[in-house]
């Protein structure tokens, strides 16, 4: 049996001395951080957590969080991840829900968890940074000795991390042992193994399935170095790609984004990176080629969710497709279905020229069945009947994403379900609008949704990131898409912003631009 400890126990067993997490110049060896995370799980022992309690891990990538990840994993216990933005409604939810019993944050949001800790389980609160009243100190908590690993069975839980898609309230997602050794050896697969030599930057963030399972998960599984990055600053992850020698960058595009936007981008050599991935939201045709050109590396694109532990699909040094979000990994089923259920015909060569496609004849929803995906929601029973059908003993979850496929195998993703515009009787996806719009020199980033009018029912509307030297005008925004795009698809208001409002996993909010609270 192989689980997410036991896989980690093997690289400290061949690889004591080499580094495991890198932060700041200081290096925990494999040795040191399998010693830590043992005297963390004794610590949880003597206070009578263990086999399937839940611990929320409330921080930013830091070394003390692939610590407390690991140690509870090996007291038996199960890991709540929370983003470290949450604001203290967001977490007594999270509590409350998960029935944590205790909480590992940084010092300074240890006033947010005191404010709702009497509405939940915690009996527990751990601080990072400088000692505070109402919680214990990290390294005081670390007990004198370490705990042997408590047994899991491969269907047990280990992470519970909250999901809420882009809207509603976060549910509990339950993943398995299983179903998160299975993605983190698949998507090493998929670059040809990750190498003990191998240096992983951690720009994601942890609390998020994709830089937990893919990028922690993945270094510590093979022996390679993590090094966290607790904020993204496109400046300081360049400079140290260089300088570190990263050979391995797994990100979202707004990532990408702005490292192509860097004003001395051209300075920067990130020639080390022999593996570039993209995922959490559609890679803009526009960003993928300008990385490309700049940097040197193949940026390949993923795709994945919290409910599939993330990754289900994946471009690879193998096949590739640019626009395509890859073929389904080995073991995994994929395919795009109508409301009814039936196969949506695949397209005889793709990508399609989506300016000229009826996208409603060759598009469904695309659902997946395989080891990665989740056991189920969290005491959500309805939620559980929504997400999965039961077909000839197969059982397949439903993405909720929009999409297609074509007769090689590849998938390729149009938009949410629930992004799509409706204006006029007419279908738009609004990624379809947001590529022409990262086409044009003058846009640095856009994002397009659907908002109210009185005749179209929705109207299309873009708001738009200029480049610091642009001298187009909304309005002449307006006329490129015009002509570029069939006129119902082209964006009626287009609005100059700043920024636009991003998850710290690169969605781009469209509640919030649409002045919805959620
Ligand atoms: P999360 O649960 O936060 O990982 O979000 C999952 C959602 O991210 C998916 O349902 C998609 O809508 C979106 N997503 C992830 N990867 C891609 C991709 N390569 N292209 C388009 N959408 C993506």
């Amino acid at each position: 049996m192989t689980n997410l400890v036991t896989n980690v126990a093997e690289s400290v067993e061949q690889r004591p001395d080499s580094p495991a997490v890198v932060f700041d110049d200081a290096e925990l060896s494999y040795e040191q951080f399998w010693t830590r995370a043992g005297r963390f799980a004794r610590a949880l022992a003597n206070h009578d957590i263990g086999a399937d309690d839940r611990v929320a891990i409330y921080l930013p990538n830091l070394p003390q969080f692939v610590t407390a990840f690991q140690g509870t994993l090996r007291a038996g216990g199960i890991v709540v991840p929370m983003n470290p933005q949450y604001k203290a409604r967001e977490i007594s939810h999270l509590l409350s829900d998960s029935g944590a019993k205790a909480v590992v944050t940084l010092s300074e949001n240890v006033p947010a968890v005191a404010e709702v800790v009497d509405e939940t389980d915690v009996e527990q609160v751990i601080s990072v940074g400088d000692e505070v009243e109402e919680a214990t100190d990290f390294e005081a908590f670390l007990a004198e000795d370490t705990l042997e690993i408590v047994d899991r069975a491969d269907d047990d839980i280990a992470v519970q991390p909250y999901t809420s898609g882009t809207t509603g309230t976060p549910k509990g997602v339950l993943l398995t042992h299983d179903n998160l050794a299975w993605t983190a050896t698949a998507n090493a697969d998929l670059i040809g193994g990750i190498d003990p030599e191998d240096k992983l930057i951690g720009t994601l963030p942890l609390f998020h399935i994709y830089g937990m399972s893919v990028v922690m998960n993945g270094a510590l599984f093979n022996g390679a170095a993590y090094y966290p990055v607790p904020e993204w600053d496109s400046t300081e992850v360049m400079t140290m790609i260089e300088s570190a020698g990263i050979t391995v960058m797994f990100g979202v595009p707004a990532m990408f984004n702005d490292m192509i936007n860097h004003p001395e981008a051209d300075e920067f050599d990130l020639s080390s990176l022999r593996f570039v991935n993209s995922g959490g939201s559609s890679l803009p045709m526009e960003v993928l080629e300008r990385f490309e050109e700049l940097f040197g590396p193949t940026l390949y694109e993923g795709y994945g969710l919290t409910e599939t532990s993330p990754t289900t699909h994946a471009n690879g040094p193998d096949a590739r497709r640019k626009g395509s979000i890859g073929k389904p990994f080995d073991g995994m089923d994929a395919k795009v279905v109508d409301d009814d259920f039936e196969t949506v015909s695949r397209v005889e060569e793709g990508p399609i020229d989506e300016g000229e496609t009826d996208l409603t004849e060759i598009t469904g929803e695309l659902v997946v069945s395989g080891p990665n995906v989740m056991a189920g929601y969290y005491g959500l029973p309805e939620a559980n009947e929504e997400a999965f059908t039961e077909e000839d003993g197969q059982t397949w979850f439903h993405t909720g994403d929009i999409g297609y496929w074509d007769e090689d195998g590849f998938y390729y993703v149009v938009d949410r379900e629930k992004h799509m515009i409706v204006t006029g009787g007419y279908n738009v996806y609004p990624r379809e609008v947001e590529e022409l719009l990262f086409e044009h020199e003058d846009i640095a980033d856009a994002a397009v949704v659907g908002v109210p009018d009185d005749r179209r029912g929705e109207t299309v509307q873009a708001l738009v990131v200029p480049t610091p030297d642009a001298d187009a005008t909304p309005e002449e925004i307006k006329e490129y898409c015009l002509e570029n795009m069939a006129a119902y698809k082209h964006p009626r208001e287009v609005e100059f912003v700043e920024e636009l409002p991003r998850t710290t996993t690169g969605k781009v909010q469209k509640f919030k631009i649409r002045g919805e609270d959620e």
